[in-house]
C-alpha cells in the first residue's frame, strides 16, 4: 500500500487521517509518511523509504529509535503486566531519579500527557495561590487543555480569545496572553492586576513556534516579578526537559522556577506526562490536599520502565556534549550551504534541539516567526523529504536531533540540503 493510498482509507475512519492535526501535512501540503519502522536516526515509510529523522517523535526520541536497552526495559516490563493501577516500586524510582536530576523539583506527580501535566499544574497553582489569573505568551504551546488554548486579544488586558471552536470565552477569560521576551508587558500586567495572578507559565525556550531562546534578562525578570506578586512561575519543561540540557533550561540559566512540567524525554516515546516542584506546593495535592488530579494510567510501569533506562542512558558521560556538537554541526552547515545558495536563512540549536528559519535573523518572538519565509520553508521541507529527510512538517515547530545522528548522517544531510536548496533558489 502506498501512502497515499493509506492516508485516504485513513481519512474514513480518522478525522483528518491523523490523530494528531500536524501529522496530516496540512501547512506544508502533500501526502504524510505513514511509519512503518524506526532505528537509531532512521524512519522507514509503509512505502519502505528510509529516512533520516529530525522529528524524533516531536522530542521524546534523544537516544535514538528502537535503542537496545530501552527495549529490552521495555520487553521485561510488559511481560510482568502492563498496568495495575496501583503503586509500583518503578514510580518511585523515576520520581527520585527526577528530584536527583533537577533540583527545583523536591516532589513530583506521574501523568500519561505533556497536556495533563500542564494543565493539572496550573490547577495546582491556582489551588495554591487561590487566585484565577494565568499569563501565558503568544506561541507557546501548552497542550490542549481548555484556558490554554488562547491568542492573544487586542490589547494588554483585554483576555485572550479562544484559539479553538469549542472552548468558551468565559473559559479563557482568566487567561492573559502576552508577547514572548517582552517584559514590559508583563511588569504592566502585574501593575494592573498582579493581586490576582496565580502563575506564569512559559515555554523557557520556546519549541512550538519553531525554536525561540528568551533574550537576556527574560525569564529572570518572569522570576522577579512572581516572587515580588506571590505568583507561581511555572517552566513547561515538556520539550526542553532533558532535550535543552541535563537539567532542562532552568540547569543552564540557573533560574528556579517554583513547578516545572516535563514530558515526552521522561517517556522515552511510551506515554508520561510529570509535574513536580515545591513540595509545600505539591503537598496540595490530592491526597494530602484540596486540589484534586488523578489518573488510571499515571505512573504506567512499562512508560516507567523505558523512562527510566532513557534517563539512564543520557546521564552517561558526555551524552549532552556529543548531542549538542552534533546539534550545532548540522545548524551551522545548513546556514552555510543556504549562503552558498544565496538562500536567505538563519538557524538556531540548544543542546539536542534546533529551529530553521527562512528570514535573515533568528527570530525573538511569535510575530518575528510569522514574518519568515512559509513558502521556501515548505519547498525546503519536500525537497528535503524527496532526498530522504523527514523534518518536522511545518515552518513554526522545531527539529529535534539524536544520539543516533552520527558524523555520516550529518553528511547525508547536507547533501540532501544541497540539493533542496538549489530548489528553493529557483522558487
Ligand atoms: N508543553 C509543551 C512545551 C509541548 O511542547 C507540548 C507538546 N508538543 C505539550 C505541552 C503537550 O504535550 P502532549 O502533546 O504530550 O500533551
Amino acid at each position: 500500500m502506498t501512502n497515499q493510498e493509506i492516508f485516504q482509507r485513513a481519512q474514513q475512519t480518522i478525522p483528518g487521517g491523523v490523530n494528531s492535526p500536524v501529522r496530516a501535512f496540512k501547512s506544508v501540503g502533500g501526502t504524510p509518511r505513514f511509519i512503518a519502522k524506526a532505528n537509531g536516526a532512521y524512519i522507514w515509510d509503509i512505502e519502505g523509504k528510509q529516512y533520516i529523522d529530525y522529528l524524533g517523535s516531536w522530542g521524546p526520541a534523544i537516544v535514538g529509535h528502537a535503542h537496545p536497552e530501552v527495549l529490552a526495559a521495555v520487553q521485561e516490563a510488559a511481560t510482568k503486566g502492563l498496568s495495575f493501577g496501583a503503586p509500583t516500586e518503578g514510580e518511585v524510582i523515576l520520581a527520585e531519579k527526577i528530584c536527583e536530576l533537577i533540583p527545583s523539583i523536591e516532589q513530583v506527580r506521574l501523568v500519561s500527557s505533556g497536556t495533563e501535566a500542564t494543565m493539572s499544574a496550573i490547577r495546582l497553582a491556582r489551588g495554591a495561590t487561590g487566585r484565577n489569573k494565568i499569563i501565558k505568551f503568544e506561541g507557546c504551546y501548552h497542550g490542549h487543555s481548555d484556558s490554554l488554548l488562547v491568542k492573544a486579544g487586542s490589547g494588554l488586558l483585554t483576555f485572550g480569545n479562544p484559539s479553538s471552536a469549542g472552548v468558551p470565552q468565559e473559559f479563557v477569560s482568566h487567561t492573559i496572553v502576552l508577547p514572548f521576551n517582552n517584559l514590559e508587558e508583563v511588569k504592566k500586567a502585574f501593575a494592573e492586576v498582579g493581586q490576582d495572578i496565580a502563575c506564569i507559565i512559559v515555554e523557557p525556550v520556546a519549541g512550538n513556534m519553531n525554536l525561540v531562546k528568551p533574550q537576556a534578562g527574560f525569564l529572570e525578570g518572569l522570576r522577579e516579578l512572581c516572587t515580588q506578586y506571590g505568583a507561581l512561575l511555572i517552566f513547561d519543561e515538556v520539550m526542553t526537559g532533558f532535550r535543552a540540557g541535563p537539567k532542562g533550561v532552568q540547569g543552564l540559566t540557573n533560574i528556579t522556577p517554583d513547578l516545572t512540567t516535563l514530558a515526552k524525554v521522561i517517556g522515552g516515546g511510551m506515554p508520561v506526562g510529570a509535574f513536580g516542584g515545591r513540595q509545600d506546593i505539591m503537598q496540595q495535592i490530592a491526597p494530602l490536599g484540596a486540589v484534586y488530579q488523578a489518573g488510571t494510567l499515571s505512573g504506567n510501569p512499562v512508560s516507567v520502565a523505558a523512562g527510566l533506562k532513557t534517563l539512564e542512558i543520557l546521564s552517561r558521560p558526555g551524552f549532552y556534549d556529543v548531542l549538542s556538537k552534533t546539534t550545532t554541526e548540522l545548524v551551522n552547515g545548513l546556514s552555510d550551504l543556504a549562503r552558498q545558495h544565496n538562500v536567505t536563512f538563519s538557524a538556531d540549536s540548544i543542546g539536542g534541539m534546533f529551529g530553521i528559519y527562512f528570514r535573515e535573523n533568528i527570530p525573538t518572538s511569535f510575530a518575528e516567526v510569522q514574518q519568515s519565509n512559509i513558502q521556501a520553508f515548505n519547498v525546503f521541507f519536500h525537497a528535503m523529504l524527496d532526498e530522504g529527510v523527514h523534518l518536522a512538517p511545518s515552518a513554526f515547530e522545531a527539529g529535534f536531533v539524536s544520539a543516533s545522528h552520527t558524523e555520516e548522517i550529518l553528511a547525508k544531510t547536507f547533501a540532501a540540503a544541497d540539493k533542496a536548496f538549489v530548489t528553493v533558489a529557483q522558487t
